[in-house]
């Protein structure tokens, strides 16, 4: 049984095909790239497996359990984490508060803001950002850290839920090149370490041919191929509808 299937998932808004019968799985520990060109459909596609959209026909199946119509909270708890494009830190607090915050949405959302409730999860945060290289910056407010480290926090608290599976829209966006390699290589060590399955997309060729196990190519919210990513690279289709060469 597949961590993840997406099975002929479609959406439209308006006269606009964002996702067509859109279908595959996702196994523990694999780092699937989608990639396609803006407007492919990408989002709309992360947004329907994250809940933040319903689709209008289609179902998602985490762990062989239809997830489809649950709210993004209640995947949340079922094992789905998420990052987003847009930093959602909490400038004002520190890092590791960030990391407490979201291990208490783990267990009791109520008590989310409650200091006592906070500090009884400093240890386990302190262990999270030590996988992120950002335990030295634990005490430190996030609204000083440079750009890649609130990425590196952004991984810590999304690995807070412990996810079987972790979304990454465009997780690289704004980031230097070197940067880049370094989130993925992170990234690509803990899915293989957790056996988190991760699904990201990314613009930079390098890093997706550098870093997933498998890639898939979306286009007018199609599927057009999917596979290692020498064979996408190779793939005719591919070059002539996205690659450019
Ligand atoms: P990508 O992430 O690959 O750039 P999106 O999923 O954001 O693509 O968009 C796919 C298509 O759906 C685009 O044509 C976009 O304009 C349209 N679209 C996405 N979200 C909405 C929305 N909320 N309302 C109307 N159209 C949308
Ligand atoms: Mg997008």
């Amino acid at each position: 049984m597949s961590l993840l299937i997406v099975h002929d998932l479609s959406k439209s808004f308006g006269g606009v095909v964002a996702a067509r019968d859109v279908a595959f799985s996702l196994e523990p520990a694999e780092m699937l790239a989608l990639i396609g060109p803006n407007g492919a459909g990408k989002s709309t596609l992360f947004n329907m497996i994250g809940g933040q959209l319903r689709p209008d026909r289609g179902s998602v199946l985490l762990d062989g359990e239809a997830i489809t119509h649950a709210s993004p909270q209640e995947r949340f708890r079922q094992g789905v984490g998420r990052t987003f494009q847009v930093a959602q830190t909490f400038l004002s607090m520190n890092v590791a508060e960030n990391v407490q915050m979201a291990l208490i949405s783990r267990h009791d959302e109520s008590q989310a803001l409650w200091a006592p409730a906070r500090d009884r999860h400093r240890a386990e945060a302190l262990s999270l950002l030590d996988q992120v290289g950002m335990a030295d910056a634990a005490d430190r407010p996030c609204s000083t850290l440079a750009y890649g480290d609130v990425k590196r926090v952004e991984l810590a608290i999304a690995l807070a839920s412990q996810p079987k599976l972790l979304l990454m829209d465009e997780p690289t966006a704004g980031m230097a090149p070197r940067e880049r390699a370094a989130l993925m290589d992170l990234t690509a060590s803990i899915a293989a370490s957790a056996r988190v399955g991760v699904l990201f997309t990314e613009h930079d060729m390098d890093v997706v041919f550098g870093h997933a196990t498998r890639v898939l190519v979306l286009l007018r919210g199609e599927i057009i191929a999917g596979g290692t990513p020498d064979e996408i690279r190779r793939n005719p289709r591919v070059k002539q509808a996205y690659l450019g060469d």
